[in-house]
């Protein structure tokens, strides 16, 4: 049987050190974690993650310089089967690390990131790779702290966009909902595209060119415990739909269930 064509995640990879704390901590103060874990991090990254618990098989791209923090993080994607060889190891720069604080109490995380020493992958880095494996390739676009999937066919040359934007850059262009995003962004992406957004525990909604809105309630846990990575995760469940022809109803209904699961334990081992 062919091989299954996989999913490529383009973005960051770095190392989070996770500290779980009962109380957001103040400035200048000492206090004592109830736990602290060393975990491989990054959107795309923990995309790749997630869709490797689902049975995706995915591949990841992204800057590593070797040293015991790339050992880490190899031996984690390893681990979970993720594709590794369109790596770029770069020769200069630092592997990316976060200081992420998570606080169950009140279902925060505070994420610290270095990341501007190590250069990113390039359209070079891109030619030598083999596209014909992938049946979709997934964008982060770092800059904007933003996020674009182009559906890249390559037989076929069909090529659909399917964009997703955060909160946090959704906030930031000074829209207050999803809705109000969806609609204000709408005509800055390409036309045919679908534009989708997912805001914690509102769910997450999708404008595509029907004009018609989409939305999907959250699946909150019984037990908040862990957000951190809860965009991640619903990114890739809905790449996970997406990509094996299912409808964006679906695909944003399936993201807020894996994701809210998610939310329900630390890290990602109990989504599986
Ligand atoms: P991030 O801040 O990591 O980018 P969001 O906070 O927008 O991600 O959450 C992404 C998805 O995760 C939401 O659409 C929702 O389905 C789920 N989620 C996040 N926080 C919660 C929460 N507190 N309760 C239930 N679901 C949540």
């Amino acid at each position: 049987m062919a091989e299954r064509k996989k999913i490529l995640c383009v973005g960051l990879v770095c190392l989070d050190i996770i500290s779980v704390v009962e109380e957001y901590p103040e400035e200048d103060t000492d206090t004592r974690c109830v736990s602290q874990r060393w975990q491989r991090g990054g959107n795309a990254s923990n995309s790749c993650t997630v869709l490797s618990l689902l049975g995706a098989p995915c591949a990841f791209m992204g800057s590593l310089a070797a040293g015991p923090v790339a050992d880490f993080i190899m031996a984690d994607f390893l681990q979970r089967a993720i594709d590794v060889s369109a790596v770029a190891w770069q020769v200069k720069g630092q592997t990316p690390s976060a200081c992420c604080v998570v606080c169950p109490s009140s279902g925060s995380r505070t994420v610290l990131l270095y990341d501007t020493d190590l250069p990113d992958v390039t359209a070079q880095d891109f030619s030598r790779i083999d596209l014909a494996q992938f049946k979709w390739i997934h964008w982060e676009v770092r800059n904007q702290n933003q996020s674009s999937g182009p559906n890249t066919h390559h037989d076929q040359v069909l090529v659909v966009f399917q964009v997703f934007v955060s909160k946090d850059v959704a906030r930031h262009f000074g829209f207050d909902s999803p809705e109000a995003a969806l609609k204000g962004l709408y005509p800055r992406v390409k036309k045919g595209a679908v534009l989708i957004c997912a805001w914690a525990e509102k769910g997450a909604d999708a404008l595509g060119p029907d004009g018609l809105l989409l939305h999907s309630d959250a699946f909150p846990p019984e037990t908040l415990v862990d957000t951190l990575g809860a965009g991640d995760t619903f990114n890739a469940g809905v790449l996970h739909t997406l990509s094996n022809g299912g409808s964006v109803q679906d695909a944003l209904t399936f993201g807020c269930r894996v994701a809210g699961r998610k939310c329900g334990f630390h890290g990602y081992d109990g989504i599986r």
